[in-house]
């Protein structure tokens, strides 16, 4: 024999009698095994048989093996055996079930049984090795019951996150409603407001018969320019609600090179006194509503003007990619004064600025991104690549880029 360890041939160790040999085998086998005869009668039971079943072994040699299964098998046992000695159709010969055995206090044990045949001197015998399935089962029990809590929970957190978003959904259509009537109704007062400001001042003027001093006229300023504030916010904010209330957004062709252009020229005495450089790239023709997509560009376009860099000419760039799904990217870039990561998402909210020390009310990108969202795009803020940053968004397309490209 090879001897791995050594790499040398040896003798075999004096091999033990092969009687006593598969005895301890049969004494020392962890699953239950059970010798029958062609009648059924045990004839050997190892001690797992006893550990399992709760019999003395002697209880057990010399009965029916159907003692240890529950019934209809118990009765029908003996009527196996005969069909399989006399047709030789075997249930469980040879194949192996999962079958609910008995012990002697009457409870039910699972178990796996595999059963073969012995052919001696003319006579069968059958062997049963049987395999205790109780620890499996409740593993597969506790397994199922999780299972089952975790569907029922997903099924619980569904119906709470289904009623969540019907509630959110009207509660966002009641603050629709609600920002679109105060903006509305808000307008009139204000507009009393101003027009009494107006006539307190030439009441004041005629009756004092002289200009205010100096620290009346401040304070009207500033009251002046609060309400003219509270205009643009409140004019604002009702743009914003009638993007919602006007309904889905038309579906035209829109030449979007002509209308970037168009908002440039509106824009070109400025842009020429401060020496900005403009490019507009091919830009297609998209599918979308005039009015909203022409408010889009000139808020983003306007921006980029407004938050220039006061230390170098603005740079200023509008182009467009189009993506396989049907949707075309258009980006505007400008080399301003930047805005911080942090701030680059929040500042779609309403009224969110990040930089306060310019003019505005903080609505123009909450206008866009609600524009956007309503033609079925995304709008979002990169850093550009020498400062400045550059807004992105989709919206779908409805032709070809046109040939050749605008640069003024
Ligand atoms: P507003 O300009 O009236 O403040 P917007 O909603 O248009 O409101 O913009 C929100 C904020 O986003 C601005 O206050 C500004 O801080 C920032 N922002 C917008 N566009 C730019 C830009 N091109 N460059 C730098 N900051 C910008």
């Amino acid at each position: 024999m090879h001897d791995p360890a050594t790499g040398n041939d040896r003798e075999p160790d004096r091999q033990p009698d092969a009687r006593d040999l598969w005895q301890a085998v049969l004494r020392t086998a962890v699953d239950p095994i059970i010798i029958i005869d062609q009648d059924g009668v045990m004839a050997h039971v190892n001690e797992a048989t006893e550990e399992l079943f709760g019999y003395e072994a002697g209880e057990l040699v010399g009965r029916n093996v159907s003692t240890l299964m529950p019934e209809p098998h118990r009765s029908a046992h003996d009527g196996y055996l005969h069909n399989y000695l006399t047709t030789g159709n075997a249930n469980i010969i040879g194949i192996g079930r999962e079958v609910e055995a008995v012990r002697a206090d009457g409870t039910a044990v699972p178990v796996a049984l595999a059963v073969s045949e012995i052919k001696l001197d003319g006579r069968s015998w059958f062997t049963g090795i049987l395999h205790d399935l109780t620890q499996r089962r409740l593993v597969e029990a506790e397994l199922r019951e999780a299972k089952e809590g975790l569907e029922a929970r997903v099924r619980e957190r569904t119906a709470q996150l289904e009623s969540s978003m019907v509630e959110l959904s009207r509660s966002n259509r009641d603050l629709e409603q609600f920002a679109y009537i105060a903006s509305h109704d808000l307008q009139a007062p204000l507009r009393n407001v101003r027009q009494g400001l107006e006539l307190l001042d030439d009441h004041l003027g005629e009756t004092l018969g002289q200009h205010f001093d100096d620290e009346a006229n401040e304070l009207r300023e500033l009251t002046v320019a609060a309400v003219v504030r509270m205009e643009e916010m409140i004019d604002g904010l009702l743009s914003y609600s009638r993007l919602e209330r006007g309904g889905e957004p038309a579906q035209n062709p829109v030449d979007l090179r002509l209308l970037a252009e168009e908002v440039i020229d509106q824009m070109r005495p400025e842009l020429i006194r401060i020496g900005a450089i403009i490019e507009v790239e091919k830009l297609p023709t998209v599918n979308g509503d005039e009015i909203q997509l022409r408010q889009l560009l000139q808020n983003l376009l306007e921006n980029a003007y407004k938050y220039r860099d006061p230390e170098r000419p603005l740079r200023l760039s509008v182009d467009a990619v189009e993506h396989g799904d049907g949707m075309w990217q258009i980006s505007v870039g400008d080399n301003g004064i930047g805005i911080d990561a942090e701030q680059r998402n929040r500042v779609f909210d309403l009224f969110r600025r990040a930089h306060p020390g310019y003019e505005g009310v903080g609505l123009g990108l909450a206008i866009c991104q609600r524009i956007v969202e309503r033609h079925g795009g995304d709008i979002w803020i990169e850093a550009g690549t020498n400062g400045g940053s550059v807004f992105h968004f989709t919206v779908p397309g409805s032709s070809p880029v046109p040939a050749g490209a605008a640069t003024s």
